[in-house]
């Protein structure tokens, strides 16, 4: 039997986060994975993949609308399919293999294969036809989420895929139709749109990304819909059907009004569930919820106090940097630091473009809950960088408290917003006025200075450039 201080459980952000702050601490750490590389979900099939294919595709989509205006012609713009999914495999690749040198790096041993409870203070660690016991003072689990399904859709990995599968494909689709209009659904109509497959969203809501202010929804629907991405709100897909060749979706509107449609691809993107198959939580008493997600308490804790949970099964905002929170969070925790996640400012963002990025109460929120507030909303179209660059889509709109002037959200649709948005994230952090915001220096020309003037329109001064 080997003994640790810490044993981690799967790589993703949370967990491979966790054993270096556990390392760093100065605790005999092992990370446990049962897939071949480190990274979970986002290192590689989530957030890096995704965006290293969304800025291939930006940039297709620029050569193609806006180099001619720039003054760059080009004789022809072709699309290399495979070479594009090849670059993303790479950035991948050098990511993995980076986190294997800071496992090395920070003394971290790494154990492949499944960890599975024998008890509340036992694991074994199975791989292949290799068992091995270990024993650990506290235990962190981060095995992450998988995709979730709704009733009469049944996920074949062929021709109904989620993002999963849709992150190696061997050629462009002709056509995909994606069931759900959240932030990974529309992330992948995008990649798709951009290289010249036709896209349907079929969305249950009357919103997309129905989750963040609806304002900015609306106004990416409206983007979406004009770079020819087909938008069909208000509608409820009750099954599903594939062939060989090609997949069916049936669905409803809201008056109950049927409907089907056939396309190369259904993607499946309507949310995640926790992942905790093969762990042998029964047999610990660690609890779960309703929804299957491990029971934690505000330090993390389960049930049982020296096993710890962290990331996306423990549900909350399944994002990546809310599991790194949570990992350094965990460790600290066991060294007797003490300190406090502030999940209502942990920013939301899509890296459409122009990117969304979100943080802190929306309008819909406030209006439900009865509180008074100051809007400050500044279109891009009036910024002289976004005019410059020609990115003049979108707006940055600040939520401020009327009396206190305190900032209570920041919502941004626009250029680079998923960077300007940890500036919303350190306002409502140290919880600064908007006065405080607007008397800053903001370098000229920037994005940012669309957010300086939200929050004066906010204060009542009014905006200079407009
Ligand atoms: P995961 O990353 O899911 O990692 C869990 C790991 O545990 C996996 O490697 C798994 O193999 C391993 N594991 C599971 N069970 C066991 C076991 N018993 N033994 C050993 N190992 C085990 N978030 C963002 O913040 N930004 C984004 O841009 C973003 N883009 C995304 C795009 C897509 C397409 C998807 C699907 C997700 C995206 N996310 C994004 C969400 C993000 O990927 C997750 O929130 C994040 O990966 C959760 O981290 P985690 O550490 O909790 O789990």
């Amino acid at each position: 039997m080997e003994n640790y201080d810490i044993a981690v459980i799967g790589s993703g952000p949370g967990g491979y986060v966790a054993a270096i702050r556990s390392a760093q601490l100065g605790y005999k750490t092992v990370i446990i994975e049962k897939y071949e590389t480190l990274g979970g979900t986002c290192t590689n099939v989530g957030c890096i993949p995704t965006k290293a294919l969304l800025d291939s595709t930006h940039h297709y989509a620029e050569a193609h609308h806006k180099f001619n205006e720039h003054g760059i012609q080009l004789d022809k713009i072709e699309l290399n399919f495979s070479q594009m999914y090849k670059r993303k495999s790479e950035v991948v690749d050098k990511n993995t293999s980076g986190l294997d040198f800071l496992m090395n790096k920070n003394k971290i041993t790494r154990l492949r294969g499944t960890g599975s409870f024998i008890n509340n203070t036992t694991i074994k660690v199975v791989h292949e036809t290799e068992s091995k016991e270990i024993s650990a003072k506290n235990y962190i689990i981060a095995t992450g989420s998988k995709p979730s399904t709704i009733p009469g859709v049944e996920i074949d990995k062929k021709r109904i895929i989620t993002s999963t599968e849709a992150l190696s494909l061997e050629e462009k689709p002709k056509s995909m139709i994606i069931i759900g209009g959240g932030v990974i659904g529309v992330e992948m109509a995008a990649i798709f749109n951009r290289i010249g497959t036709q896209v349907i969203i079929l969305e249950y809501a009357d919103h997309l990304i129905a989750a963040m202010d609806h304002e900015l929804g609306k106004n990416l629907q409206k983007i979406l819909r004009k770079e020819g991405v087909d938008i069909r709100l208000g509608q409820s897909v009750y099954k599903t059907e594939s062939s060989d060749s090609a997949a069916k979706v049936f669905f409803k509107d809201k008056n109950g009004a049927e409907n089907e449609l056939e396309s190369d691809y259904i993607l499946v993107a309507v949310g995640r569930s926790p992942y905790i198959k093969g762990l042998g939580l029964e047999n610990t008493d660690v609890q779960l919820d309703n929804r299957g997600f491990i029971k934690v308490d505000e330090s993390n804790r389960t049930a049982i106090p020296t096993i710890y949970a962290i990331g996306d099964v423990i549900g909350g905002a399944m994002l990546a940097h809310k599991a790194e929170e949570e990992g350094v969070l965990v460790a600290e925790t066991i060294n007797g630091q003490r300190h406090h996640i502030h999940y209502d400012r942990i920013p939301s963002v899509v890296y459409t473009w122009p990117e969304v990025a979100s943080v802190g109460y929306t309008e819909e929120y406030l209006k439900k809950n009865a509180i008074a507030y100051n809007v400050g909303k500044f279109p891009f179209s009036a910024s002289a960088r976004a005019r410059a660059s020609m990115d003049t889509d979108g707006f940055a709109k600040v939520l401020v408290d009327p009396k206190y002037g305190e900032v209570l959200g920041v919502h941004i649709i626009g250029a680079r917003a998923a960077d300007l948005i940890s500036q919303g994230v350190i306002a409502q952090e140290y919880e600064v006025t908007a006065e405080d915001m607007f008397r800053i220096s903001y370098a000229h020309p920037t994005y940012s200075e669309t957010l300086k003037e939200a929050y004066l329109i906010a204060s009542g001064q009014g905006a200079i450039n407009i």
